[in-house]
């Protein structure tokens, strides 16, 4: 037997579960999902179905469907239980809840009312594609699902052009390849990226590539399966903050710090202060 019957706190617990092979689940999920007074999953059907195979019972409890739209009556009813002193148990269909996922207005609705939200941490595609990927993660920012139109997919490839770290979205394999194709004409032809598709199930498979090579390659070969897709920040930000640097040291052979930082801070478009700042570092050098 995996799990073990553990008394638990009144509280709502955020359970992440596998992202697709089942025996990815942590023990201390399994203690909590056969400890817990209520359990509530996004998709009550492969919950039941998860508890079986790691043999966890049900006993007389029954499993409450709850997503984000289901609304304020379960929500009340699950806020019910918390009042009561009772332990919730929360699992959303794959992964960690609240990641694309429902949860964030039960996260939000118990802490608003003072109740314990607590978690069993587990999978997440987000950070198992980041840890594959071998793209840059000092710094990532999730962008999630863009939206199918193509103009709207757009302007939000055109939002999150310039952050400065690695983007990581999810993607329905349908549209991987006008997505990739979308991406390469917004963010540029030749950014790097990977796409990380079927993560921890038998067909995994991690493909590396510019995104227009990307493009063509899954247009290709077609494709299936979960899919999420990163790419390598824009390497424009590096060039010019070593240009921006170049520029500086000239300025300062012959103006002052500050006279310098407004001409390269007008020249290059960029933040006045951060490039006083620099400049001030440089004199001092
Ligand atoms: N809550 C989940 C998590 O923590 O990753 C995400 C749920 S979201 C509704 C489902 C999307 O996550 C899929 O369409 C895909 O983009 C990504 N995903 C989930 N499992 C995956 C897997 N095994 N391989 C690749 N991508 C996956």
């Amino acid at each position: 037997m995996n799990h073990q019957f553990v008394p638990l706190k009144a509280g709502l617990y955020f359970v992440a579960t596998p992202i697709g092979t089942a025996r990815d689940i942590t023990l201390r999920a399994l203690d909590i999902l056969a400890s817990a007074d209520v359990i509530a999953a996004e998709d009550t059907r492969s919950l039941r179905r998860l508890l079986e195979i790691h043999g966890v019972p049900l006993k007389d409890r029954q499993v409450i469907a709850y997503h984000d739209h289901s609304g304020e009556n379960v929500r009340n009813r699950l806020l019910q239980y918390l009042e009561d002193g009772k332990s919730v148990a929360y699992a959303s269909e794959a992964g960690t809840p609240l990641i694309a996922d429902p949860g964030y207005h039960l996260a939000k609705a118990v802490s608003e009312a003072g109740h314990l939200v607590t978690s069993a941490p587990g999978p997440s595609a987000i950070v198992t594609a980041l840890s594959i990927a071998g793209l840059p993660t000092d710094a990532f920012f999730f962008v999630g699902f863009l939206p199918s139109a193509k103009s709207a997919r757009r302007n939000g490839f055109e939002a999150v052009k310039d952050v400065p770290g690695t983007l990581v979205f999810y993607e329905s394999p349908k549209r991987l390849v006008q997505m990739l194709e979308d991406a390469a004409d917004v963010l540029g032809a030749t950014r790097d990226a990977v796409v990380c598709r079927e993560l921890t199930k038998k067909f995994e498979e991690v493909r590396r590539g510019t995104l227009v090579e990307l493009a063509a390659s899954f247009a290709e070969t077609g494709v299936k399966g979960e899919i999420v897709v990163l790419v390598d920040r824009g390497q424009g930000d590096e060039s010019s903050a070593e240009d921006i640097e170049t520029a500086l040291e000239k300025a300062l052979q012959s103006m002052t710090v500050r006279d310098a930082a407004d001409t390269v801070a007008k020249a290059f478009g960029v933040n006045k202060r951060k490039v006083y700042s620099l400049a001030l570092e440089l004199k001092g050098k």
